[in-house]
């Protein structure tokens, strides 16, 4: 069994040299994030993820969760994990301190959000829904929304959830059903929702559904939709009364076994009562403006899984005893670790999981200053960025998290398929993070015929100039393949933006292919840019010398290893789309 330790070093450098910390500090909103408050939050949130969250991730597991008359039980632990993770105040990190909150940047939020995904997968989506829900009310609430709600939000004595997807509407939002009927100042909500994460439990006192539904008078599609707020528990003269909605069913499901995923019905009885938020009609707007943060959440999910099944494969490998080291005369065999083959695997999942995390990183920095840089064209700038970055954050990481995942079974050999070393967990559980949160194919298109065609090609432009900027400015051995990567990119986004006005099925044939590589080559820049500070920190004699050099190896592994796969995935942008989809529909 290997046990949970958070990459402190890894997150500070994340946050310091990736999203930029010290210049986030001067911002003022940010005045108190200073090197020593952020260092002590990190330790403190390494502790508890590594002390309660990791312990209970694998008897979670195997435990479950179950509907009991109604009320859905979590595994054991869960419920005093859960007091502690809200007695600390981890849940008002990023949030309004006029609410509660600590007013803190997303870039520290994010470093903590990887450390309780690594540790826990399962028990992390339950203050990441929430703050999905605070994030949505800060934004979009009436005064008296936020008053009533906000604050024990904030502090975690209530839980939310995000209730979008029905049985015949996942991807496809504009086909809901859910009604919403207008009864004086309320509304009653009737119709069901599925696969809601957290939909029901005993964590919080109270759970506060954000629900997608139609008005009666409602235009068809997604110009119809309007967001409400559906507590579980009214407030009443005698206490609190319960609502008119129900978990009728838990699904039965592939990994994050404790995370109860839940089939809801609103309004069996008279309908439940509701609160719209904001203006009717505009509730898939409203979401919108918290999916970039929640796509950066699910995107680190895929790093934390990733890191975590890193860290347990590593140990695995100098543990496991086995065949002589290559080209060896002594015929002892020798710690798996040795052989070459083994420390591709290793040295793969490393420099995935760094790069992935780099990327994430950069994308909650401009997110900070998208928020609260004080020139409002610099913020402009900075949403530009994070739109353009958002979904290859989400898409990419999850796919690293599932592909590192699988990398660590293979470590562990025939171990990695039997439950009890742990490997095989973090792929099931990984499994999920490509298809929730708006699945990797989504994401894809969103990246092709939102953020790169609609302007033009403009934001990628922009880009592409700070990537060559900064590959210039890389280690120079680095450069060349810096350099090709970005031709790469640069030749697979101009045919994109050339062919998408009159060929939009190829070239969406072609986004996911383009997305992994605008991933790789961002990922390698970023890498380049983390061996030039960490190669002037070493000529300085500053910082812990191994983790300087393990960094400076891992961004030449990648450049060596895997940005030269940026030209073959240009190519596939580039020419494979009419082949992929030659093939008629019936000869399937
Ligand atoms: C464990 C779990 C937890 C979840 N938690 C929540 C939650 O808390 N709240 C909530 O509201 N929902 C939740 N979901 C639902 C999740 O967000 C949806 O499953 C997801 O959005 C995909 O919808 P779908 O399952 O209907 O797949 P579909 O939309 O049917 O997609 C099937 C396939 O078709 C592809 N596809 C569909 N449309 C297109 C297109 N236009 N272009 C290209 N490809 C396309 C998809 O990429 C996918 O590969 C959860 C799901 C699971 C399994």
């Amino acid at each position: 069994m290997t046990a949970y330790a958070a990459p402190l070093a890894e997150l500070r450098f994340a946050i310091e040299e990736i999203a930029g910390l010290p210049e986030l500090a001067r911002l003022p909103a940010f005045a108190d994030a200073t090197p020593d408050l952020v260092e002590t939050v990190l330790a403190e949130a390494g502790k508890l993820a590594a002390g309660v969250l990791d312990p209970l991730n694998q008897p979670g597991d195997r435990e479950g969760c179950r509907l009991e008359n109604g009320v859905v039980v979590l595994p054991g632990g869960f419920a005093e994990a859960y007091r502690t993770f809200a007695a600390g105040g981890w849940n008002a990190v990023p949030f309004d301190p006029a609410f509660g909150g600590q007013g803190l940047p997303w870039s520290l939020q994010t470093a903590l959000h990887e450390m309780w995904a690594a540790a826990n997968l399962s028990f992390s989506l339950c203050p990441m829904l929430t703050q999905g829900v605070i994030e949505l009310l800060q934004a979009h609430g009436s005064p008296a929304q936020k008053a009533a709600y906000l604050p024990k939000l904030i502090e975690g004595r209530w839980a939310g959830t995000m209730n979008l997807t029905e049985p015949q509407a996942g991807s496809d939002l504009g086909a809901l059903k859910t009604r919403a009927r207008r009864e004086g100042e309320r509304y009653r909500i009737t119709g069901q929702k599925i696969f809601i994460t957290y939909g029901e439990h005993e964590l919080a006192e109270n759970i506060v559904h954000m629900v997608l539904a139609r008005l009666e008078d409602a235009p068809p599609g997604v110009r119809g939709i309007s967001l409400f707020l559906v507590p579980k528990l009214l407030p009443g003269e005698g206490g609190p009364a319960r609502n008119d909605l129900r978990c009728v069913a838990l699904e039965r499901k592939l990994g994050i076994h404790a995370s109860p995923t839940c089939v809801m019905a609103y309004g069996d009885d008279d309908g439940a009562v509701g609160e719209l938020v904001g203006e009717a009609n505009r509730g898939l707007e409203y979401m919108f403006t918290m999916m970039n943060n929640a796509r950066l959440g699910v995107g680190i999910q895929g790093i934390a899984v990733a890191d975590r099944a890193y860290q347990r494969a590593v140990a695995y490998a100098r543990g496991r005893i086995q065949s002589r080291a290559a080209g060896a005369r002594e015929p002892a065999p020798v710690p798996i670790i040795r052989h070459p083959d083994v420390r591709r695997m290793l040295m793969t999942m490393r420099a995935l999981t760094e790069a992935a995390r780099a990327l994430a990183f950069q994308a909650a920095g401009a997110l900070d200053r998208a928020r609260h840089a004080a020139d409002p064209a610099e913020r402009a700038r900075q949403q530009a960025r994070v739109d353009l970055l958002i979904p290859v954050v989400k898409a990419w990481s999850t796919d690293i998290g599932v592909e590192v995942a699988s990398l660590g079974i293979q470590v562990h050999g025939g171990m990695g398929f039997i439950e009890e070393p742990g490997a095989a967990q973090h792929l099931r559980d990984a499994r999920i993070t490509p298809i929730y949160e708006g699945t990797n194919g989504i994401q894809a298109n969103d990246l092709v015929g939102r953020k790169l065609a609609r302007d033009g090609g403009a934001a990628m432009r922009d880009y592409l100039v700070e990537l060559k900027r900064e590959a210039a400015a890389a280690p120079a051995d680095l450069t060349p393949r810096l350099a090709a990567g970005i031709a790469a990119l640069e030749r697979a986004a101009d045919h994109l933006v050339r062919t998408y006005p009159e060929a939009v099925e190829t070239a969406l044939a072609g986004a996911t292919p383009f997305l992994r590589l605008l991933g790789t080559v961002a990922g390698g820049v970023l890498l380049a840019r983390s061996a030039g500070i960490v190669a002037a920190r070493r000529a300085a004699g500053a910082g812990d010398a191994d983790f300087l050099a393990a960094k400076e190896a891992t961004a030449r592994f990648y450049a060596d290893n895997i940005l030269p796969l940026a030209g073959g995935l240009a190519e596939v942008v580039t020419a494979g789309g009419p082949s992929t989809l030659a093939l008629d529909e019936d000869a399937f």
